[in-house]
């Protein structure tokens, strides 16, 4: 009887460790290259992305975004499935990421918002940060008009930024100093124009290039995927290209209207690149704040199959197809990043 009981018991903890386990991750990367300043912690290190790749393979159950969809449809979520996706399309996905996928054979599929596919110009917060974060020196004040309301910042001191103080404030502990100020000027405006739709924030950007002097043309660094590299990116069976919108504007934010065309104007566009039907996208920023149900009945009837938050969690048996959870992958040396999996897996 006690030994029955034992049976059971163990039998009902083997039951709930293999449900632990029976969840996948999706997680979200960036830039895979060298990246200073990183406001956002967007970028990861090519030898750490190596590594990202080493641990994976060691989990042995790396799968496509497809692939889990695929799953996911039939009721099933595979056990300790990763999923590898990127946002934005930076120009390092093709050039730095896609190598070391390939030497692995891991799978990724790379979200592109196509309105700065091979553009004159670098994401709005990538010009900021050209703007705010780089040494240069600005005027001491700034005034700005946005969505109706006067703005004003006095950079004082913080003005003048050389590339010696950058380096030095940026290590210190205590008193950021310009860097302290340049960073906290860098947000506000980041909150400001996050709402905004592209022509509005296209404006402020105009004003902030002739205030401050700074050339708006891209910087090798901040390099965008061009038409070529993203047929390039999505070639072979390993790399998929998906979609993320034209501007990268927070859709929630957006008329249904303007929503619409932003998912169907990309899906369309990456169609006509890569010649193949293109069936998952990501929200961009993708918070909950960042869509709506209007976004997803738009991604939906736009006949995309899945769609990415960055709500942080892993897929479960749950898991909504329109809403599906990233977890975003930092900078972690290969240690970090095995108990970061372990965690996520087991927590
Ligand atoms: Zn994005």
């Amino acid at each position: 009887m006690i030994a029955g009981g034992v049976t059971k018991m163990r039998r009902y903890a083997g039951r709930v460790r293999r449900s632990l386990w029976r969840r996948s991750l999706i997680l979200l990367y960036h830039r895979v290259e060298e990246v200073w300043p990183d406001p956002w912690g967007l970028a990861v290190s090519p030898a750490n992305f190596r590594d990202h790749l080493e641990v994976i393979r060691g989990y042995g159950a790396a799968l496509s975004l497809s692939e889990l969809v695929e799953s996911l449809s039939a009721g099933k979520v595979p056990r300790k499935g990763i999923v590898l996706t990127f946002d934005d399309g930076y120009a390092d996905n093709l050039n730095n990421a896609k190598p070391l996928l390939e030497e692995f054979g891991i799978p990724a599929t790379v979200f592109v918002a196509t309105g700065y596919i091979g553009g004159q110009r670098e994401f709005w917060w990538d010009a900021l940060d050209n703007v705010f974060l780089q040494p240069n020196t600005l005027p001491g004040e700034l005034r700005l008009r946005i969505s109706g309301s006067e703005h004003q910042w006095d950079l004082g001191d913080a003005a003048v930024y050389t590339a010696e103080r950058t380096v030095i404030e940026r290590e210190s502990k205590e008193g950021r100093g310009a860097a302290g100020v340049r960073e906290k000027t860098y947000q506000e405006l980041w909150k400001l124009l996050h709402p905004l739709t592209d022509v509005e924030r296209r404006i402020t950007l105009g004003e902030l290039q002739s205030w401050s002097g700074v050339d708006p043309s891209v910087r090798p660094s901040h390099r965008l995927l061009s038409r070529e590299e993203v047929r390039k990116l999505d070639e072979g069976d390993l790399v998929e290209v998906g979609a993320h919108s034209v501007t990268h504007s927070s859709l929630g934010s957006l008329t249904r209207d303007d929503q619409v065309n932003e998912i169907r104007e990309c899906k369309s566009v990456l169609e006509d690149i890569l010649e193949r039907p293109v069936t998952n996208f990501a929200y961009p920023f993708g918070k909950d704040w960042d869509f709506n149900q209007e976004t997803i009945d738009a991604v939906r009837e736009a006949g995309f199959g899945s769609a990415c938050s960055t709500t942080r969690t892993h897929v479960g048996r749950d898991a909504d197809l329109f809403r599906l959870p990233r977890v975003v992958a930092s900078d972690l040396n290969a240690e970090q990043f095995d108990r970061f999996l372990f965690d996520l897996f087991n927590g």
